[in-house]
């Protein structure tokens, strides 16, 4: 058989070129994927306990952008789902993003307006010009104290590095509020998929011109297959068979537990921001499908250096790693870079999706 474009992988990257590439051209698709389902890192199920769970931890779909929000809609309806999260010291849970209540209750502060709030960040915080590392942005938002007590130790455990060898575009993902706003994320669209990931992501590929093969490592079946064009989705240095050396990626190890009672914390999402704990973050998920049960199902995160990459390192010596790789692309005519992996870029779903729209727009240009 032969095939318009081989693609690797049927994440966000993947699947939304897949399903553009089919329906807009009407252009044969093969997605090889290596994994055993479809939907990437996104992808969700049932539990034994009836629970819906994302097997890569917790994912929140949320974007200012009409355009993906839109294009996403085709393929799953929405409920409606605000993502908060609290962060753990000593015995006491306090909003992430650091906002008014944070402080009041942190510093037994009570300040009533966002004026008193910045006020008191303007005396505490140090700072930083010009902004070259997540210490710097935090520390010249807030100070050290509020620093070390929300985002050292935690970066710590989730990079194994220290914040300041890594790119400010990290802990610059969280904001820093002078309000009460206790929502993680301040989009205009904030939603999870009605049904799950996985149902959103099995309408998107079924179509007559898309044909997905699980279970296979696209390099052991390359040889067998005509395509003319390639999409590619996985690691870029994998690609090269690690030409100039491994791209580091952070993996997590996810340990699943249910417990026999209807809710264990007081939110989606406990972050474990205090050094002795070793796992960086608890989730449980019956928040983000709004189901009810007897049971909860909850899930501790344990990043890891080895293990499958989930998580582009953003380093200066990792970029310039990463453009060496990149240079390398451009000397490759029917191969398509693109998503978290193959970009080594810190993509949200949503800027991953919208990537991918782009990417499918140069290459109708490029057609023409
Ligand atoms: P992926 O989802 O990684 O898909 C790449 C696919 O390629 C994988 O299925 C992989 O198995 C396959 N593949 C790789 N190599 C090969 C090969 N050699 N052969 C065949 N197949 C291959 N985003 C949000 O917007 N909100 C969130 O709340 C959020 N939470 C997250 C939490 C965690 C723990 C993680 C890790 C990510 C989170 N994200 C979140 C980011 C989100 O997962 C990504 O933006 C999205 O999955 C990127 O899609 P992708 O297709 O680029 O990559
Ligand atoms: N972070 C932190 N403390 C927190 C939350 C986040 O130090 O309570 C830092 C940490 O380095 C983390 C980064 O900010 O990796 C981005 O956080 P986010 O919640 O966006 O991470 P993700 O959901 O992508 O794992």
């Amino acid at each position: 058989m032969k095939y318009d474009f081989l693609i690797v992988g049927a994440g966000f990257a993947g699947s939304v070129m897949a399903e553009r590439i089919a329906s807009q051209l009407n252009k044969k698709v093969l997605i090889v994927e290596k994994r055993n389902h479809i939907g990437g890192n996104a992808y969700d199920e049932y539990d034994e306990h009836g629970i819906l769970v994302h097997k890569y931890g917790p994912h929140i779909f949320h974007t200012n952008s009409k355009m993906v929000f839109d294009y996403i809609s085709q393929f799953t309806e929405w409920r409606f789902y605000e993502h908060k999260v609290l962060a753990k010291i000593k015995d006491e849970l306090y909003p992430i993003p650091i906002n008014r209540i944070t402080i009041n209750k942190l510093y037994n502060k009570n300040f009533q307006s966002a004026y008193e709030v910045k006020n008191y960040f303007e005396k505490v915080r140090e700072k930083r010009y010009p902004i070259k590392n997540s210490e710097d942005i935090i520390i010249n938002q807030v100070g050290v104290d509020l620093f070390e007590k929300f985002f050292k130790y935690y970066t710590q455990k989730q990079w194994s590095l220290e914040p300041r060898e890594l790119s400010a575009q990290v802990c610059g993902r969280i904001p820093v509020r002078l309000n009460d706003d206790c929502r993680y994320f301040t989009d205009k669209y904030q939603y999870m998929p009605k049904e799950g990931y996985t149902k959103m992501f099995e309408r998107m590929l079924k179509h007559n011109n898309i044909e997905v093969i699980l279970n296979t490592d696209y390099k052991k079946i390359i040889e067998d297959i005509e395509f003319n064009k390639m999409i590619y989705t996985g690691p870029i240095d994998y690609f090269f068979d690690y030409r100039f050396g491994k791209l580091p990626y952070r993996s997590i190890r996810f340990e699943f537990e249910n417990l026999g009672v209807e809710n264990f914390q007081e939110s989606a999402v406990i972050n474990y921001v205090e050094e002795m704990v070793q796992y960086t973050r608890v989730t449980e998920y019956k928040y983000l499908s709004g189901q009810k049960s007897n049971s909860t199902t909850i899930s501790y995160e344990y990043t890891e250096k080895e293990g499958e990459p989930y998580y582009p390192v953003p380093t200066d010596i990792n970029r310039e790693l990463f453009l060496r790789y990149k240079l390398e692309t451009q000397k490759i005519k029917n191969v398509i870079f693109c998503g978290r992996l193959a970009e080594y870029q810190y993509y949200n779903m949503d800027q991953a999706a919208a990537n991918s729209l782009k990417k499918f727009r140069e290459l109708l240009n490029d057609g023409k």
